[in-house]
């Protein structure tokens, strides 16, 4: 039975990169000088392909995955992102849904005070060397979020490029944030925000 008093639960869920942290890989090829690792899908759009192609360069270069993770801690969250996250979190649920994999986003997740993050994994040697990646499930984000409406709750999502825009069409409310203008224009439906003050307000107006 369905009180006047009480509005349904909600759960917001937010892409990582390009939301609340840098584009990992596009940090770390310039951290690490090896520009072969700025390639993303939009220079390759078979990600399987690219992935690969991404592992062999690690390999390449002796890259273990102690040495990419000691790189990525030197990352940064974006500026207000800790923070907006922070009061975000003290208002409604949080969850992260991501494409990057959990060895990747873990020294991110320390400085964001370990929030909570589905993603996927990677296939490491006991020496440290990686292997092979693991897709938990194609189109994880959208699922999630599927799977959180199934559990009864109202979902409000944020991201940033067309790997969201399953995600945010499936929330029942959607937003772009630091979205390219191109993608923004393809997908008009999505509000777009680059401040995370202007992006919690319109997440706060209909929570
Ligand atoms: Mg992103």
């Amino acid at each position: 039975m369905t009180s006047l008093r009480m509005k349904q639960q909600t759960i917001v869920t937010l892409d990582l990169e390009g939301v609340l942290v840098p584009e990992i890989w596009i940090a770390f090829a310039e951290k690490t000088g090896i520009p072969e690792l700025r390639r993303t899908t939009r220079d390759e759009p078979d990600y399987d392909v690219l992935m690969k192609s991404r592992l062999k360069i690690l390999d390449e270069h002796g890259l273990k995955l102690p040495d990419i993770q000691q790189v990525i801690s030197t990352l940064s969250p974006l500026e207000g992102a800790k923070a907006f996250l922070d009061e975000l979190r003290s208002t409604t649920q949080v969850i992260i849904l991501s494409d990057t994999f959990a060895e990747f986003a873990q020294p991110l997740m320390r400085q964001l005070d370990w929030p909570t993050i589905f993603c996927h994994q990677l296939d490491v040697a006991p020496d440290g060397r990686i292997l092979d990646y693991k897709l938990r499930q194609p189109n994880q984000k959208q699922k999630s979020v599927a799977a959180f409406k199934a559990l009864n709750y109202r979902v409000i999502a944020a991201g940033d490029s067309f790997n969201d825009t399953t995600m945010l069409g499936e929330a029942d409310v959607g937003f772009f944030f630091h979205a390219p203008a191109s993608i923004q224009t393809q997908f008009p439906q999505f509000k777009p925000f680059d401040d995370y003050g202007e992006l919690l307000a319109a997440m706060r107006a209909v929570l």
